[in-house]
C-alpha cells in the first residue's frame, strides 16, 4: 500500500486514539464483557412470611432508601427465602406478586372506620383504632362472659368473640397471643398461618 505523508499522520492520529481509549477501558470487546452490577447490592435484605395464605411460605425483601431523614424506601423486589423451614425458597404466585400489592396505590395502609348507619369509611389513628377496640371488647365481654356452665361448674369464659392472629407474627407473638387471649377467657382463637 502506498502511503503518503497525509495519509501516515492519519492513520498514526487513529491508532494513537484507539490505543488511549483501549487504555482508558474503552475497548468496545472489554467494555461488553464487564458483569452488570448485581442489583441487589446496596439493597436491604427483610427476612418476612407471606401474608397471604395459610402456608406461610418465607420471603426475602429487597428495598432502597428509607434509611435517611426525608428519604422514602421502595421495595422492589421479592424472592423466596431458601432458608425457610416450609417453603424452601418456593413462592406460589400469589406469593411472588406480592411486590405489586405492597407497593399499590390502592393499599390500605391506616386504620378506617365506617359509623354504625353510615355509607362512608373514614380514616382514624392508630391509638384510636386500638382505644376503640378495646372499648368494644370490653363491653361485649361484660355482657357476655360466663362464669358457670349449667351444671353449676365453674368455667370462666368468653364465648362472643374470637381472635386471629395474622400469619406474619412469629412464635414468640403467637404465644404471647395466646396468652393475652386466654387471659380474658376467651375460647375461639386460631392464626392465619397454621404454622
Ligand atoms: S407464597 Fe403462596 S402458598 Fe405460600 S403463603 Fe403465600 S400465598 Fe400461600
Amino acid at each position: 500500500m502506498q502511503v503518503n505523508r497525509r495519509k501516515f499522520f492519519k492513520i498514526c492520529a487513529g491508532s494513537m486514539a484507539g490505543t488511549s481509549a483501549a487504555m482508558l477501558g474503552f475497548a468496545p470487546a472489554t467494555a461488553l464483557a464487564a458483569p452488570r452490577e448485581y442489583k441487589l447490592l446496596r439493597a436491604k435484605e427483610t427476612r418476612q412470611t407471606c401474608t397471604y395464605c395459610a402456608v406461610g411460605c418465607g420471603m426475602l425483601m429487597y428495598s432502597l432508601g428509607g434509611e435517611a431523614m426525608n428519604s422514602k424506601g421502595k421495595l422492589f423486589h421479592i424472592e423466596g427465602d431458601p432458608d425457610h423451614p416450609v417453603s424452601r425458597g418456593a413462592l406460589c404466585p400469589k406469593g411472588a406478586g406480592a411486590l405489586d400489592y405492597v407497593n399499590s396505590d390502592r393499599r390500605v395502609q391506616y386504620p378506617e372506620v365506617r359509623e354504625a348507619g353510615s355509607k362512608e369509611w373514614k380514616r382514624i389513628s392508630w391509638h384510636e383504632a386500638i382505644e376503640r377496640i378495646a372499648k368494644h371488647m370490653k363491653k361485649d365481654r361484660d355482657e357476655n362472659f360466663v362464669t358457670h356452665n349449667e351444671a353449676g361448674v365453674e368455667v370462666n369464659r368468653w364465648m362472643t368473640a374470637g381472635f386471629l392472629a395474622g400469619s406474619a407474627c412469629s412464635n414468640e407473638t403467637g404465644i404471647i397471643t395466646q396468652k393475652f387471649v386466654r387471659s380474658l377467657g376467651m375460647i375461639y382463637t386460631d392464626n392465619q398461618a397454621s404454622i
